[in-house]
This record gives structure tokens, C-alpha cells and sequence, in this order.
């Protein structure tokens, strides 16, 4: 029997009339049937959240209560894993070893962090002003947060806002996408299982082209944090635009990477590998360009393309599988575009670009992993993310031409460099222009540490303190302490 999800509204779930399949991309098999919310159902959302945040306990609670939940959460999260890690692998595709290990207990990881740092966060040191007064200044809430989460990494992006929103006290609107809703629906029990007061978590799917006018332009809705394409990102800024929210945008990348000369070959291959064909490519921060410094690019190239070609795809559920399959047909057509298209403007293409033929992989939405050169900065393969397994190498002779071809990128998100010299990986970073710069390791991201895109990767951070301070707004409380304490309109009227 094919399971089914309901919506998750003011502390119920409830279920619709309209029902959307979701699809295996491994299979193309139906693996559960969703409800999806209408308009009355965002409505309800929304009011709900409004509720709970003006009446309700939740933004009220003592640091420490609040610290309990969430701890409750991530052990709800943890006693489920391997649960999870299952359906994540199920709904998006992604090899099971990277939903077991990294997904998953970096899910619960978020909340567990969160919970033990927020704390001190919200610490304010009062400035000193000049003058009889006194500046006392206070970290709130914002208020009803909505909280947009794209298919990729669908609960570990989910908690990094989840967590992040309600530590700091506020009442949130989760939307996964709707191609990958199902551990959110799941995590709907773990916070009902928890005792969150009704309507402090409400998670809704629905078709975000659909709904997204009506939850991202309401006047009850304070901030949205959205993760996802900056075609819709831009649209979510018009929305939001008619009511005046406060926006965290997290969006594209056409992150490249750097590998000079004196770092160890097979560290560099094997780290670049990853960087772009781990959950098959559809990472934001993936290394789709990757610049190899003159004096090794021919041993880099060679090594590089012979490890692409033994990666095993298979079925996302098999531990053997190194890359699964891309989320859908739609995206998969994408990418085969991007890969013919940079043929025909003269790129050559040195291994995979093709859908495979083997009859086991056959009903899924696969493709090989692909490896392309001579590229030019004109061609929309350098210039457009390609979100799928597809790396271009590209030869650099100085570090002047690594920076400039790092920078050709309407995109800011992330960069990696590769050195054994820190003194100049480090100076190399600080020339990069992105969010994020790994020195010798690629896709590490700590909950104490920001992460955030510059220029069309967007605005705002996730994670660390400053993740955490997106979520609040600063009050500044000044009293008159002068010592015959007359209102300033006295002065001015003299009355
Ligand atoms: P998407 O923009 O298509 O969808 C993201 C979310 O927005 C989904 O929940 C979707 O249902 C919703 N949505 C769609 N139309 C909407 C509308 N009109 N109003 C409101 N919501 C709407 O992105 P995707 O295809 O799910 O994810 C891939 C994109 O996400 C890539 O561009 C990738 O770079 C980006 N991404 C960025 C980061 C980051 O941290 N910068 C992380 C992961 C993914």
C-alpha cells in the first residue's frame, strides 16, 4: 500500500482533497501520495503561526525551555535515522551512504548545536552614549517566519532554518518542495511527538508556482528565508516586496575551484571528485569549474577522468552506489542541454553526457557522470549552473588568470582552493569573490560558522551567529537619565 502524508497545520495533520505522487527518481515508481494545501490551508497556516507567536508560549518561554525542545527535537530526529535516511534516499535518489552520514545526523546536529548556542547569542552589549541617557539594547523574534526549501537536501535544509527560526523564538510556515516533502512530513511527527505548542510549526506542501503569492505576500508573515533558483528567488522579492518582509536568500552558484601545483595529486582528484558528483552534482556550493594550475593540468585531467568513469551508478537505496540519479526527468532534460549545447559551441566532452543504457538503470532519471574541457568564459556551460554531474576543467598558467576566471561568475557562493602553502591559499581566498572559501577540503560546514552567497548568489546567512541573528531584530530601549530628567519637548517648546 502506497503511504500517505498529510499537511501539518496548528498542531494537526490534515489531510486534502487534491493528492500529488511522489516519485522514486531511481525507479520512476510512486512511493507515497501527499496532500496539498490550498489557499484555506496556507491561510490557516499563517493565522495559526500569527497566533502562537502574539498569544502563544513559544516566543515567551525561558531560554532554557526552549533549549529542552529543541533538544527533544534532534533526539526525535536521531531515534528515527535510519528511518529517515531511507526516505530521504527514496524521495531525492541520493546514495544512501550520503543520507545515512551526512543528511541525517547533520539534521539533528543543527538542533543539537542551535540548542546549546543560542544563548549566548543573544547576549547584547548596550552601547555607551553620550549624554545623560541610557542605551539598553534587546535580541527579539522577528515574528511568523516562512521557511522555502528547495529538493536537494531536503531535511538537512529544512532543520538549518527550522532550528535556527525557532530557537530564536519565533513561529514558522515550512514549504519543502513539493518534488521532496516527505521527511519534512515525518519531521511533523517528531515536533508533535516533542510538545511544540500547537501552531508554532506549521508544514505545508503545495506547488510553490501555485501557492507562493499568496504565503510569501501576506502582512502577517515577518520573514522569509527562502533556498532555491534565482528565478524564483526572484519572484519571491516581488511578493514580499507588497508588504515589506525581511528576506534571507540563499540561492545559485557557479562555484570554481583551485589546484595549484605543489598539492598532492590524488588528494586533489579524489576531493575534487567529490566537489561536484557527490548528490550527483545538485549542490549549490559544486565545484562545476575547476581551474588546475599549467604544470599539473595534464595528470590532473587524465586521473580525473579515469576515476569518472569508474563511479557506479545504481539505485540510491544500494549501498554500493556511488551516484544515483537526478531528481526528475524535467532536470535531467536540463542538464542534457547544457552538455549539447557546450559541444556545439566547441567544448570538448571527455567522458559520460549521455543517459545510460543498462537496463537496470533504465526507468530511473539517470546520468553519467561527465567530464568537460575546452571551455570558453562565453559558453553558458562556464557561465549558468548546471545543477548535475558535470565538472569543466580549465588549464590556468598564473595565479592573476585562476582569480580572474574565478570571478567571471555572476554567482558568489563558494570557492576551494588547493595548496600546501596556507600563506598562499589563504591570500588566494582572500581574492576570491564568494561567501564561502575551503582551503583543502570541500563542503564542511559547521553550525557555529555562517554560510551565505555574495552578488546573484544572494543575500543574508545561514548557520552560526550571525545565521541565528538573521532570525531576530534588534530593540533599542534609551531612557533619559539626565539628573533633572525634563522631557526634550520641554526644551524645545519651553513650556
Ligand atoms: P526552486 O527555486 O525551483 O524551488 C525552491 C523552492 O521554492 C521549492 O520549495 C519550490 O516549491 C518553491 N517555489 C517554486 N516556485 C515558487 C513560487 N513562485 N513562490 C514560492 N515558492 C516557490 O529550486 P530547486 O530546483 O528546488 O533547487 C535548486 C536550486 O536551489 C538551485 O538553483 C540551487 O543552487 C539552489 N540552492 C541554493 C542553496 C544555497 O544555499 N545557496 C542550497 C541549495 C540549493
Amino acid at each position: 500500500m502506497i503511504p500517505s502524508y498529510p499537511l501539518y497545520i496548528n498542531g494537526q495533520f490534515k489531510d486534502s482533497v487534491e493528492k500529488q505522487d511522489i516519485i522514486d527518481p531511481s525507479t520512476g515508481e510512486i512511493i507515497a501520495r501527499v496532500a496539498i494545501a490550498d489557499e484555506k490551508d496556507i491561510g490557516s497556516a499563517i493565522s495559526s503561526a500569527r497566533l502562537a507567536f502574539d498569544s502563544g508560549s513559544w516566543p515567551r518561554l525561558s531560554l532554557e525551555e526552549r533549549r529542552k525542545f529543541l533538544l527533544k527535537i534532534s533526539q526525535g530526529i536521531l531515534d528515527k535515522a535510519a528511518e529517515l535516511a531511507k526516505l530521504e534516499t527514496l524521495n531525492t535518489g541520493k546514495p544512501i551512504k550520503e543520507s545515512t552520514f551526512m543528511d541525517i545526523p547533520s539534521s539533528a546536529k543543527t538542533f543539537q548545536d542551535i540548542a546549546n548556542n543560542f544563548q549566548k547569542y543573544l547576549e547584547e552589549k548596550s552601547p555607551d552614549v553620550s549624554g545623560d541617557a541610557e542605551c539598553s539594547l534587546v535580541r527579539e523574534p522577528i515574528g511568523v517566519v516562512v521557511l522555502i526549501v528547495p529538493w536537494n537536501y531536503p531535511l538537512l535544509i529544512a532543520c538549518w532554518k527550522l532550528a535556527f527560526a525557532l530557537a530564536a523564538g519565533n513561529t514558522v510556515i515550512l514549504k519543502p518542495s513539493s518534488l521532496t516533502p516527505l521527511t519534512a512530513l515525518e519531521l511533523a511527527k517528531i515536533i508533535q511527538e516533542a510538545g511544540l505548542p500547537k501552531g508554532v510549526v506549521n508544514i505545508i506542501n503545495a506547488k510553490g508556482e501555485e501557492l507562493g503569492e499568496r504565503l510569501c505576500s501576506d502582512k502577517q508573515v515577518d520573514l522569509i528565508s527562502f533556498t532555491g533558483s534565482n528565478e524564483v528567488g526572484r519572484r519571491i522579492i516581488e511578493y514580499s516586496s507588497k508588504n515589506v518582509k525581511k528576506l534571507i536568500m540563499e540561492l545559485g552558484g557557479k562555484s570554481a575551484s583551485i589546484i595549484l601545483s605543489d598539492v598532492d595529486l590524488d588528494v586533489a582528484v579524489n576531493s575534487s571528485l567529490c566537489s561536484i558528483f557527490l548528490n550527483q552534482g545538485q549542490m549549490c556550493t559544486a565545484m562545476s569549474r575547476i581551474l588546475v594550475e599549467d604544470d599539473i593540468y595534464d595528470n590532473f585531467l587524465s586521473e580525473f577522468v579515469e576515476k569518472t568513469k569508474r563511479i557506479r551508478l545504481g539505485p540510491g537505496l544500494d549501498f554500493q552506489t556511488q551516484m544515483g540519479p537526478l531528481i526528475s526527468s524535467a532536470q535531467r532534460k536540463k542538464v542534457l542541454g547544457f552538455v549539447e549545447k557546450a559541444k556545439k559551441e566547441g567544448a570538448t566532452l571527455l567522458c559520460g553526457g549521455r543517459i545510460p543504457q543498462d537496463a537496470e538503470l533504465k526507468n530511473g532519471f539517470f546520468f553519467e557522470p561527465t567530464v568537460i574541457t575546452d571551455v570558453l568564459a562565453s559558453m553558458s556551460i562556464f557561465k549558468e549552473e548546471t545543477f548535475g554531474p558535470v565538472a569543466i576543467i580549465q588549464r590556468f598558467s598564473t595565479i592573476d588568470e585562476a582569480i580572474e576566471l574565478s570571478n567571471d561568475s555572476d554567482y558568489g557562493l563558494a570557492t576551494c582552493i588547493w595548496s600546501k602553502d596556507l600563506k598562499r591559499a589563504t591570500d588566494l581566498a582572500g581574492k576570491i569573490n564568494a561567501g564561502t572559501a575551503w582551503i583543502n577540503t570541500y563542503g564542511m560546514f559547521y553550525n557555529e560558522a555562517p554560510y551565505g552567497g555574495f552578488k546573484q548568489s544572494g543575500f543574508g546567512k545561514e548557520l552560526g551567529e550571525a545565521g541565528f541573528l538573521e532570525y531576530t531584530r534588534l530593540k533599542n530601549i534609551l531612557t533619559d537619565k539626565s539628573p533633572d530628567s525634563k522631557p526634550l519637548v520641554n526644551y524645545w517648546y519651553g513650556f
